[in-house]
């Protein structure tokens, strides 16, 4: 794009009242603006070399506010709007919008003087009040909110405030805690313990996801290592994915680098994906999930039977284990189609080769009725719920040589 332009002496840039498209700085020589008032034209500046002018023109589809023309032989800098514009767009979105505010703010500004100069010619005592300027748009303060929180999750990661915490997985034959599940928490300065569901759509929508989970999943692996430590018969961690997270040639490479990185079987991670991840993208998860399972990992699908129900993926995918909701466990006692379901999904993965973890387990008759029908695994807050690494690792010690429920039930 050719952004230099020469104009002669005492030729025309632009005239007052002009759609304009670009703006200009001065590279060398000098340009004088001028004005109509009352059909004469008066000079309102005469600008040098460095100087930027037309810049109205910036902020989208203003006419010119006055008649620029050489004073000399002038070499100027063109900047198209259409160039400012894809800049702001693909530069960081905090800066941008802050320009964006600063731009209105400086037109608003403009008009608004412009308005005063022109009664000030009958009235010298008037006053701008700043009220009086035009209020931020609701799309504005909506934008800037959520730019600051994208900034403060930012900052949480970088600052040490994310935290996972872990919930024990209990096998129900045997009674013993054989893993955990993975859950992330904020530990927000001034509010206090924030759950998953207050920003894990923050971060997919910002794309904060990919560090943060790029972080979930090293520190969980890590944390893995420290337990099997304490405990022989801990197995497994689960780590949640987000489908955000199925970047073909990251996800994979990074998760096989921490393998190795921490020297740890990768058959002591399983990975827990929705249903809707997979319909959203077949293609890519079914690669990732393939090379994860061909590493030795095991595949969850998490909130079995609330999503899309269809069954047919379940042979399209490595799928290694099916992870009841909690709606269903939560229900199974009163509700006969509940029980019905959860009878048919033993059945289901039994044939399928998969093993089963029921969710959400929180009462005694719930733990007695999963077990009867051949559950595999248990999670629930009737066991335990979930707590930072330090309890968990006493809870791992406590349970040991000790089952976590009395045998009996
Ligand atoms: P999820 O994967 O289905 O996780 C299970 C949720 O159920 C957890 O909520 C857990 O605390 C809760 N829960 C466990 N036992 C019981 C119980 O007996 N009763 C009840 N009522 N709830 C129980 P949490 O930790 O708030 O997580 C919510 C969701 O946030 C998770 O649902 C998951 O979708 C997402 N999430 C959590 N950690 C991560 C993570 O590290 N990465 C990603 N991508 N998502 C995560
Ligand atoms: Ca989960
Ligand atoms: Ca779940």
């Amino acid at each position: 794009m050719n952004m230099n332009q020469t104009v002669k002496k005492g030729e025309v840039i632009f005239f007052e009242g002009e759609p304009g498209n670009c703006a200009y700085i001065i590279e060398s020589g000098s340009v004088e603006l001028s004005i109509l008032v009352d059909g004469e034209q008066k000079k309102i500046s005469q600008i040098q070399a460095g100087a930027l002018f037309g810049e109205m023109a910036l902020i989208g589809n203003h006419l010119r506010t006055a008649t620029a023309i050489a004073v000399e032989h002038t070499e100027l800098i063109v900047i198209p709007e259409k160039y400012v514009a894809e800049k702001l767009e693909n530069s960081d979105k905090f800066v941008a919008l802050l320009l964006k505010i600063l731009l209105q703010r400086y037109l608003s500004m403009r008009t608004r003087l412009d308005d005063v100069m022109a009664k000030a010619k009958t009235d010298a005592n008037l006053l701008v009040s700043e009220s009086a300027l035009p209020e931020c748009s609701r799309d504005t303060v909506v934008a800037a909110l959520q730019l600051e929180a994208e900034h403060n999750l930012k900052h949480a990661l970088e600052t040490g405030q994310l935290e996972l915490f872990y919930q024990p997985i209990i096998a129900l034959d045997t009674l013993q805690v054989v893993g955990c599940e993975s859950l992330i928490r904020w530990r927000h300065p001034q509010r206090g313990l924030v759950p998953p569901v207050e920003f894990i759509g923050l971060a997919e929508e910002s794309g904060l996801i990919i560090p943060i989970g790029h972080w979930i999943i090293q520190e969980a692996i890590q944390a893995c290592q420290r337990f099997r430590h304490k405990s022989s018969h801990f197995a497994f961690v689960s780590i949640n994915l987000s489908g955000k997270q199925f970047i073909p040639g990251d996800l994979v490479d990074y998760i096989q680098g921490i393998f190795q990185q921490e020297q740890i079987d990768p058959k002591h991670i399983k990975f827990e994906i929705t249903e809707s991840i997979l319909m959203a993208n077949p293609l890519d998860a079914a690669a990732s999930l393939e090379a994860l399972q061909a590493m030795g990992s095991t595949i969850a699908i998490d909130d079995f039977g609330t999503g899309y129900s269809s069954l047919s993926y379940l042979h399209r995918f490595p799928i290694d284990t099916l992870k009841i909701d909690k709606s269903f466990v939560s229900t199974m006692l009163e509700n006969a189609k509940s029980h019905e379901i959860v009878k048919s999904l033993c059945i289901l993965a039994k044939a399928l080769v998969m093993s089963i973890v029921a969710e959400g387990i929180e009462k005694v008759e719930e733990h007695q009725r999963m077990r009867k029908m051949g559950v595999n695994y248990g999670q629930g807050y009737f066991y335990a719920k979930p707590m930072p690494e330090s309890e968990f690792c006493e809870y791992l010690l406590k349970y040991q040589s000790q089952a976590v429920v009395d045998v009996a039930k």
